[in-house]
């Protein structure tokens, strides 16, 4: 454990009560809106949630992976996009200089993100390079003792409010796949660096993702993570594998919620002169639920735990990430269908949380590439016991 235990379960407490007193109301009006207030922001500071992974030596609360999904699991019982806030901080945008990253690089950054002055961004994919990451086009050419990148990056999470971004790029042109990437911390402001105007989404209004452009932009060569060439791309799948235990934990809270809701609506709402909830047919969508929703939690916890004892998780990451995020799509879906019409109404924000949900299966790898990565390790053991 990184914390006391009576200090872990404060946290979890003051989390709750965050979340239920001041997150949940101001839902339909931050989705309608498309944005956050800034007070809000400032809420989660104080609170730390920008710093739940980040180590106390740097001034974060230096969380293991268990805790830390046990902390997302609370948040998960409100909008995502409220997570999405400090989410990159704690993980695609902070992790890659917690794991790989240079003594100065760690101190340069690590305690401005803690405390979520700077936000962080991680720029992977590409208009032509997505699940193919590894062919990414972005270069970063040498030139004295600086980089010159150029290239487009592509519906990057915070982009509109970070300061710093880690961009994955190609120092290495004669090297076409992973080899040939470079890591490298860019902050926002520097010359040559611009961003798309904010993309339109299906949902997670509040949350916000455009496009980050490099033309001629000069960063300084020791800009690249752990000051070494075309260690970039592994940086970036450790980095990815702690974030689909956190992701999972999203999907787990969020499926929580819906439970949670769909419950007390089928109590409430009566037809054929007794509650929807004594009807067997609606009984057997909550029950089918509840089971996936355990399946899911104790995959995460169980993964959690082994990587916090050091194991490598790459496989049980993308197990629970395509279990949990496929599962809570389903849960999402009869949430819906217990609803009645009033879940197809947005005043009741069940509609809200079904295109909400719908992302967890498409970023930090589609589902579909959660299995190829799972059969791939399977191969891999198989081979290994030859
Ligand atoms: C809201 C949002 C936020 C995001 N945030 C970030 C971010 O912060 N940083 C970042 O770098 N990226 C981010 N992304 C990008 C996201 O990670 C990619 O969209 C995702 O990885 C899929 O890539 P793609 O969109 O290019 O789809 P494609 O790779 O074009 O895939 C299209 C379809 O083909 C399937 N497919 C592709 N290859 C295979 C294969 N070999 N076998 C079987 N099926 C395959 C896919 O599963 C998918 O169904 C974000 C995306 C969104 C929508």
């Amino acid at each position: 454990m990184a914390l006391d235990r009576d200090v872990f379960e404060q946290l979890i407490d003051t989390t709750r009560r965050f979340v239920a007193e001041r997150l949940v109301p101001l839902e339909s009006e931050v989705a309608e809106n498309d944005h956050m207030p800034d007070e809000l922001v400032q809420e989660m500071r104080e609170l730390g949630l920008f710093g739940l992974s980040i180590p106390q030596e740097y001034g974060g609360l230096g969380l293991t992976v268990e805790e830390e999904v046990h902390v997302i699991i609370e948040l998960g019982h409100t909008s995502p996009a409220f997570r999405s806030v400090f989410g990159t901080n704690t993980g695609i945008g902070s992790q890659g200089i917690v794991i790989d990253g240079t003594d100065e690089q760690k101190n340069k950054y690590l305690p401005k993100l803690a405390s979520g002055e700077l936000i962080g961004s991680f720029a992977l994919t590409e208009p032509d390079s997505g699940s193919d990451a590894a062919s990414l086009r972005t270069m970063a050419r040498m030139d004295g003792n600086e980089y010159v990148l150029n290239g487009t990056k592509r519906y990057i999470t915070n982009a509109p409010h970070a300061g710093l971004f880690t961009v994955m790029a190609r120092t290495d042109p004669e090297i076409k796949g992973s080899g040939g990437i470079s890591a490298f911390l860019v902050e926002a402001g520097s010359a040559g660096l611009t961003l798309g105007t904010p993309d339109k989404k299906m949902g997670q209004h509040g949350a916000h993702v455009c496009d980050v452009i490099f033309e001629d932009c000069r960063v300084p060569a020791d800009s690249i993570i752990g000051g070494k060439e075309g260690q970039g791309f592994k940086t970036a799948m450790k980095v990815l594998d702690r974030g689909r235990l956190t992701i999972s934990g999203g999907c787990i809270g969020n499926a929580q919620r819906l439970i949670r809701d769909s419950v007390r609506y089928a109590r409430e709402r009566k037809q054929f002169g007794k509650p929807i909830a004594e009807f067997q047919l609606v009984q057997a969508m909550l029950a089918d639920c509840e089971t996936e929703l355990y399946a899911a939690k104790s995959m995460v916890l169980d993964a959690a735990r082994l990587k916090d004892s050091g194991e490598n998780i790459t496989k049980q990451a993308a197990i629970c990430k395509y279990y949990c995020s496929e599962m809570v799509g389903r849960v999402a879906d009869r949430a819906v269908q217990i609803h009645g019409g009033a879940g197809y109404i947005t005043e009741y924000g069940i509609e809200r949380f079904y295109r909400d949900v719908r992302l967890y299966r498409l970023y930090e790898g589609t589902s579909q590439i959660q299995q190829l990565i799972i059969a791939r390790e399977m191969m891999k053991e198989a081979n290994s016991e030859q």
